[in-house]
């Protein structure tokens, strides 16, 4: 059969019809018809191994999920002004998962709305608007968002940093002026947050609203922070009255393996958790866990509605990929192959001198590319031919960072060792064939 609309002809009528700022994947572009497990098929009914696609946590169109909405949605779908149980059900559900006093949920529809929730919280709480924020971070697409964004606002088509918002050092121990995982280096990063909080003292007379950061850098490029750094960075934050946000929109839901949230890895409990991506499985949800105590400040008299937030729909969905992630070991899962994979990549280290680093926990990894290993001089346009050789092999990757140079891997939690075995083959003919 052939395609009325193959992948040329929809790119014709994309260029009339969407917005040119919304941008598509790989040179040669792909259009995908049906998703399952950890495969995409495409419009000629080519399998591809999606190897990096988080949102689809625990794999695309799984049936439990595909049931939970077709089921709810015959039965209602309402707004949040009236009692209803699943919502109380995955709330309670959701916030088990947590530590601490992490007990009182508000529910959205994106990561985005998420971290705007979670910000005007804190800010609403301290009374004040400053943030710290990471370098190189991302947190969403909203206006707020871009404002607290390095990696957008500082990038072509953005603009001066916000007078409100404080940039301190992306803690990178690869490339950063720290090297190494110790808690030194740890320390040393942690040091600029308090240099940020200085500054933030110095305009306004007292520290900072919130520092935000994800647990692990995704659009950083894959970075697992030095030993002791979230601690100390936290320390010094509550020190000055602040609050602690964590965005685990990338990493939460048992992705990193060992732990079911990043933050765990780095031995804190934060004030605030945002989530997205893979609490809905590709359903537009997102959530706020906070303290009781900023719950409580929070309420001041100004209602928080949602139109969509925490409807029926959302929560059964919410609760079927809880379900899924217990009821299949999918954070054991994660660890498993992420464990064989980072070490298979280590591996691939040796081979090719183009591994500069390869890093990761869990289904979170990522291979930072370089032409010469001692001035780590950033392999980018090389990253760019490895991921569109891997695409014509069949295995989707992409790649982040802030010299664009680091192939990023965090496939849907059903991965298991036979697909890492079909990505890690695919990989190496690429870095053969691209780095010979
Ligand atoms: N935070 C992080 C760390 C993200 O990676 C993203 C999305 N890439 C967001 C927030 C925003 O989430 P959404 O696209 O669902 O609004």
């Amino acid at each position: 059969i052939v395609d009325p609309n193959p992948p040329a002809k929809l790119m014709d009528r994309r260029s009339k019809s969407i917005g040119p700022s919304l941008s598509i994947s790989y040179a040669e572009k792909l259009k995908v018809v049906r998703g399952e497990g950890p495969w995409l098929i495409d419009h000629t009914g080519r399998k591809y191994l999606d190897a990096v696609n988080n949102i689809t946590h625990v794999g695309h169109c799984h049936p439990k999920v595909v049931e939970a909405i077709a089921r709810q949605a015959a039965v209602l779908n309402t707004n949040t002004r009236y009692l209803n149980d699943l919502m109380l059900d995955f709330s309670d559900r959701l916030t088990a998962k947590l530590p601490g006093d992490l007990k009182v949920a508000y529910f959205v529809n994106s990561g985005t709305e998420a971290n705007e929730l979670a910000l005007r919280i804190a800010r609403t709480a301290i009374g004040k608007k400053s943030t710290v924020v990471l370098d190189w971070a991302y947190h969403g697409n909203s206006g707020g968002m871009v404002d607290i964004s390095p990696y957008k606002f500082k990038r072509k088509g953005g603009y001066p940093q916000p007078d409100f918002v404080e940039i301190a050092e992306f803690p990178d121990p690869y490339r950063g002026p720290h090297k190494g995982m110790s808690e030194a280096s740890g320390r040393a990063y942690a040091a600029d947050v308090a240099r940020c909080l200085d500054a933030v003292e110095a305009k306004t007379g007292s520290g900072a609203a919130a520092f935000i950061a994800e647990s692990i850098s995704g659009v950083g490029g894959q970075v697992v922070y030095p030993d002791g750094y979230l601690k100390a960075a936290y320390d010094h934050v509550r020190a000055r009255g602040g609050v602690c946000i964590a965005d685990e929109v990338q990493c939460g839901f048992g992705r990193v393996g060992s732990t079911f949230w990043g933050f765990e890895l780095q031995g804190v409990v934060p004030d605030i958790v945002v989530m997205g991506k893979p609490i809905g499985n590709g359903h537009p949800l997102g959530a706020v866990v906070a303290t009781p105590e900023l719950a409580a400040c929070f309420a001041n008299g100004m209602e928080y509605f949602n139109s969509f937030g925490g409807n029926p729909v959302s929560m059964a969905v919410g609760l079927a990929v809880l379900d899924i992630i217990d009821g299949e070991g999918l954070q054991a899962k994660a660890l498993e192959t992420g464990d064989y994979m980072l070490a298979r990549f280590e591996e691939m280290a040796d081979r090719h001198p183009l591994v500069g680093d390869v890093r990761g926990r869990g289904l979170f990894s990522g291979i930072e590319l370089v032409r010469d290993r001692t001035t780590r001089e950033p392999a980018t346009e090389e990253a760019g031919r490895i991921v569109n050789h891997i695409r014509q092999q069949g295995v989707l990757a992409s790649t982040d960072g802030p010299l664009d140079n680091v192939l990023k891997f965090k496939p849907p939690m059903v991965f298991g060792r036979a697909e890492a075995d079909i990505l890690i083959t695919a990989l190496e003919a690429a870095l053969a064939e691209v780095g010979a």
